[in-house]
């Protein structure tokens, strides 16, 4: 049998299994497919969206049987190939639905959302301002899809908040022998913290419960700020990151300026001022700073730059000087969340709170090199210590710093020469981002990294749930 022949006879095996429109879905598998930064390709051999639990579970059986490869993809937002196979790839797509909210019992004022992993976070904003709840943290945009988003251990910004893998109380994973495990304080209590940042190494998450808090409103400053003044305002009880909820900042190489964005809770009843979309209609200079400098103008003045790149300083120089002091209140996740239309490559990683001033320092003289023609910013961010075994933040309070290039520009050695300053103090790489580590690394990094091996190796001997970047970075199971 050639290898058509035997890809379409599991197809049809599949479809006899499963509904007609679920198995004109599974017909896709000789697509390509390409994360959001075109930074990854890969073709997988058949792509599936199962409609619910019971055909999840046979894809999976089968693979387990046929010794296959399966990789879930969210919503492809990743950097590093952490979703990308030539096997199988999973979408949860048809696992969006909320299946229960009730209030936290030991925690008055939480509530516990349960709702399936392959929501994305925009569609799960909405439905819990809906309800008058939200999450308390977000990153800066909100297409990914949920269990995507925590097991990479995306994060926003803020102190004493944890990343979204932190407020998650519970899952419900599919593993390769086929049980489907309630994690959650009350069940498996253990596996938590294994679980909540695990790439997809464990098992297919298919359900996730969270801890969410009351809907509340942001009263947010967006000042264009000399980077001196950042620097020295960073720290202490009235500083910059301890005296703001939110605080992040960009700063624009070759400049001396940043924009420094933060943001306080306010009550939901308090008076808005209008944000965004609201305000673009009726205000030139938002649309000027949010939709022409944010997206328009800086796709143009890239590529611009990726053909020309000694117009790499002048262009941010200018794009820097144009940005005008901003203030709004808004419902939380408007606030958080932004438009990227413009595609760059990203490293981030996370290092200790207290190295991050002179970590800084470090990263600002690489990438005001001239040779390296630096587009887009540099951003900080800070957030809180948690307990997750493979969580960028466990054990630490912890800053985030990312370096970007757009899309088309040359990025290798600007990263790799700020990779090392990232790691003489320790840093750990977003797992959804660019970085060079593999396990050998990880291991120094993660004092729990041989428990997670050890248990993945009891979760999923044959290394059903793997692929390059998995062997690379937890090494290979068997
Ligand atoms: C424009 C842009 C902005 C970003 N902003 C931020 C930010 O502010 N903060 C931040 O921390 N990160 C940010 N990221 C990174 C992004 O949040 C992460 O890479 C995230 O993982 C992407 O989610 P996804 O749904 O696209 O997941 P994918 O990239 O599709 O998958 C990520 C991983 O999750 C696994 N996975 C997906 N679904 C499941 C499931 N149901 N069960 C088990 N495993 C699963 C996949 O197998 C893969 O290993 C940004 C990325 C982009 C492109």
């Amino acid at each position: 049998m050639d290898d058509a022949q035997d890809r379409d006879s599991t197809l049809w095996g599949f479809a006899q299994e499963t509904s007609q429109s679920y198995s004109r879905r599974q017909r896709t598998w000789d697509t390509t497919w390409t994360n959001w930064a075109g930074t990854v390709t890969s073709r997988p051999r058949l792509t599936t969206a199962p409609p619910d639990a019971t055909a999840l579970l046979r894809t999976v059986d089968r693979a387990v049987a046929t010794g296959e490869r399966i990789r879930v993809v969210g919503a492809g937002h990743s950097f590093s190939p952490a979703a990308a196979t030539n096997g199988i790839q999973v979408s949860l797509e048809h696992f969006t639905a909320v299946e229960s909210m009730f209030p936290h019992p030991d925690n008055p004022g939480e509530h516990l959302v349960t709702v399936g992993a392959g929501i994305r976070l925009q569609e799960l904003n909405s439905i819990l301002a809906g309800h008058n709840l939200a999450l308390a943290n977000l990153g800066d945009i909100d297409l990914q899809s949920l269990a995507g988003a925590f097991s990479t251990g995306t994060h926003g910004t803020g102190v004493n908040l944890p990343g979204l893998a932190g407020f998650v109380y519970g899952v419900r994973i599919l593993v390769a022998s086929g049980e489907i495990m309630e994690i959650s304080p009350h069940k498996n209590a253990h596996l938590l913290p294994a679980v909540a940042v695990s790439l997809g190494a464990l098992g297919i998450i298919i359900a996730v419960t969270l801890r969410c808090v009351p809907a509340f409103h942001l009263h947010a400053h967006d000042k264009p700020t000399p980077l001196a003044e950042v620097l020295e305002s960073l720290n202490g009880p009235d500083g910059l990151i301890h005296s703001n909820d939110h605080m992040e900042f960009f700063w624009f190489p070759g400049t001396t300026g940043t924009l420094l964005k933060t943001s306080n809770r306010v009550p939901v009843d308090a008076e808005q001022k209008p944000h965004r979309a609201t305000q673009l209609v009726h205000d030139t200079r938002a649309w000027i700073d949010e939709e022409l400098l944010a997206n328009g103008l800086f796709q143009f003045t890239n590529s611009l730059s990726a053909r020309v790149p000694a117009l790499a300083a002048p262009v941010n120089i200018l794009a820097s000087r144009a940005l005008t002091a901003r203030e709004y209140v808004a419902p939380s996740h408007e606030v958080f969340v932004s438009q990227r239309r413009v595609k760059f490559v990203e490293m981030e990683y996370a290092i200790p709170l207290e190295a991050l001033h002179d970590t800084f320092v470090d990263v600002m003289r690489i990438a005001n090199r001239k040779d390296f023609s630096v587009q887009f910013p540099v951003e900080v961010r800070t957030g809180a210590a948690d307990d997750l075994w493979l969580s960028p933040a466990q054990g630490r309070t912890t800053a985030y710093v990312a370096i970007h290039q757009y899309q088309h520009s040359r990025y290798r050695e600007y990263f790799d020469t700020v990779e090392e300053v990232f790691r003489s103090v320790g840093g750990r790489p977003h797992w959804g981002k660019m970085h060079t580590l593999g396990s050998e690394d990880f291991a120094q990094l993660y004092p729990h990294f041989g428990d997670f091996h050890d248990l993945r190796a009891s979760l999923d001997p044959r290394g059903t749930f793997t692929n390059h970047y998995t062997n690379k970075v937890f090494g290979r199971v068997s």
